[in-house]
This record gives C-alpha cells, sequence and structure tokens, in this order.
C-alpha cells in the first residue's frame, strides 16, 4: 500500500489536504494520529515535518510524499519529481537592508549571509564568483540583519511582505519553488499502478482549475461568431431551441477570460448567459 508523507501542520498541510480531498482520496483526519488510513483507496498518510519528507521517502519509510521543492533541493537525496502541486508558491531569494545600494551580486562578498538553506546557497555564490560566510539558522531568518547576526538573509519570499516589514529589499530571486508529489522511483507494481491513478486524478484537477462552464441563448445565425469567441475542447455544444431561429450553445472557458468573453458574447445577441463551475474534466 502506498504511504504518503505531508506536513501535519504548517502552510502546507490545508492544501495538502483539500487535494487528497479533490482526488476524491477521502482520509479521516480527524482524529488524526502520526498515520491514517484512507477508507476508499489503498493509501496510508504520514503526517510529519516538512524538513523529513525529502528524507522518509528515499528511505522507504513513505513510497509518496508531498513537499515543497525547496526542502528537496535542500537536503538533496534522490527522489523522483512525479508531479508539479501548484500551491505553495514561492521562491528563495537574497535580500540586504532596503538603505543600502545594490548594484549586482558582487555587493555579497565578504558578507555574512544568513538563511536556512546553505546547501541551495552555496550553490548559487560560487556561479556569480561570490565569497561569503553562510549563517545557518533556522527560524526568524529575516531579523538576522537588525540583530546584527549577519549583513544579508537569504530566506523564502512570497509576498514580500515580511522583507518590507523587516526593513529588507529582495535582489536576487534565486530558486523558485512549489509544492511537488515525489517518489522514491522504486515502487512496487502495486503502488506504481496506485501512483499512476492518483497522477490521472491530478491531471484532471490541474485542468479543470480555473474553469468554467458557460451556456447561453443564441440566434442561431451568430453561432460561426460564437464559436470563433468561445472555442471548446473540440467544439462547443449547439443545440436547437423550441423558439424558432435560436439555439443554446455550451461550452467551458477560462475564469480569468470570463468576463472579455461574456461582453464579447453579448456584443453578438447572446441571452440567458449561465456560468457555472466545473468539478473535474477528464481530457
Ligand atoms: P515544519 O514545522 O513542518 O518544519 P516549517 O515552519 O518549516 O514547518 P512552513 O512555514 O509551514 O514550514 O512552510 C512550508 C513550506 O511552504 C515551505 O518550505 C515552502 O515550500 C512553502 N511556502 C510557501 N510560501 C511560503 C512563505 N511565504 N513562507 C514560508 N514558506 C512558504
Ligand atoms: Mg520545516
Amino acid at each position: 500500500m502506498l504511504r504518503l508523507a505531508i506536513q501535519s501542520k504548517g502552510r502546507l498541510n490545508e492544501d495538502c489536504a483539500s487535494l487528497l480531498r479533490e482526488i476524491g482520496i477521502s482520509v479521516d483526519d480527524s482524529k488524526r494520529k502520526f498515520i491514517s488510513k484512507s477508507a476508499n483507496f489503498p493509501l496510508e498518510v504520514l503526517y510529519m515535518r516538512d524538513d523529513d519528507i525529502p528524507q522518509v521517502v528515499p528511505t522507504g519509510t513513505a513510497s509518496l510524499g508531498i513537499v515543497g521543492l525547496n526542502e528537496v533541493e535542500e537536503k538533496g537525496f534522490d527522489v523522483t519529481v512525479e508531479a508539479k502541486l501548484g500551491f505553495g508558491v514561492c521562491r528563495i531569494s537574497l535580500a540586504i537592508p532596503k538603505t543600502e545600494q545594490y548594484d549586482g551580486p558582487d555587493y555579497f562578498n565578504g558578507k555574512r549571509i544568513a538563511t536556512s538553506y546553505p546547501n541551495i546557497l552555496r550553490k548559487f555564490l560560487p556561479g556569480k564568483g561570490v565569497k561569503a560566510d553562510i549563517e545557518v539558522i533556522t527560524g526568524s531568518v529575516e531579523i538576522a540583519p537588525a540583530a546584527g547576526i549577519a549583513d544579508a538573509i537569504f530566506d523564502i519570499v512570497s509576498t514580500g511582505g515580511s522583507l518590507v516589514s523587516n526593513g529588507l529589499k529582495e535582489v536576487e530571486k534565486v530558486f523558485f519553488s512549489e509544492a511537488v508529489l515525489i517518489s522514491s522511483g522504486k515502487l512496487s507494481d502495486e503502488d506504481r499502478e496506485s501512483l499512476d491513478e492518483i497522477l490521472f486524478r491530478l491531471d484532471s484537477v490541474k485542468v479543470s482549475r480555473g474553469q468554467k462552464y458557460i451556456l447561453m441563448n443564441l440566434p442561431e445565425d451568430v453561432v460561426d461568431e460564437a464559436i470563433r469567441i468561445l472555442p471548446a475542447m473540440r467544439s462547443p455544444t449547439v443545440m436547437p431551441l423550441a423558439a424558432k431561429g435560436w439555439c443554446s450553445m455550451h461550452s467551458v472557458v477560462n475564469a480569468d477570460r470570463l468576463w472579455e468573453k461574456i461582453h464579447q458574447l453579448k456584443s453578438i445577441g447572446a441571452e440567458g448567459i449561465l456560468v457555472l463551475s466545473v468539478d473535474k474534466i477528464i481530457p
């Protein structure tokens, strides 16, 4: 049976739990222990600190893990990235006090940089011809310059709000991360089959994310124009209405472009436009 390691609490926990729900794997985490077994899929969930996930997968304690790519890269264990999951998006950046002038990576020569990601930083600096002292600290890295522990930091940034509130500015974006599904790459045939099913379901979640189902009534003579506005997966569904000269057209549209499409459709005579959420799309 597959065993999936996820973060027990923290930023990735809630998104992992909703992703499992979205792909139809129910895990009872109300009386959550260290391990919970799914009621409807051959999978157990193991809850742990995110730092440990890249290690328990290659050692075989868990067959799969969901963790930030930043942790995978930092720990350097040999794992296979099976899927990118689109949440936990962040980057690891170099930041310096905002009053400092910055003219390029040379700035960091001879400086002390505080970080929880020394390995990623050690890979980056030599390529830029920089020799700096790396101070490894595990929490509250962003206060290191103000506390006099370091001149600069190398830390996770998502919105940048925490940098600003600590008087820092981001000067080099070094590593881009999101949550990923990892495996050891050495699964039994049975586990591989279950993983393939998970990957299939993840694909359908990814495809349906941000999509809306749209249906409307249209004068028949503008159908071709409406199809140009709304190209569907294969082609939109068009059905006759009881009222002569009218039809109903159904399609799927990306939520980002929804309002633009609605205005174009209204301008050619569409009426009674309905927009519905899409639960799953199986391409
Ligand atoms: P744990 O107690 O499990 O070790 P943690 O404190 O190390 O938790 P979190 O802060 O919960 O970790 O972050 C987990 C992951 O979420 C990070 O490794 C990163 O991949 C991702 N992440 C996304 N945005 C951010 C952000 N703004 N700050 C921190 N992590 C982020
Ligand atoms: Mg951690």
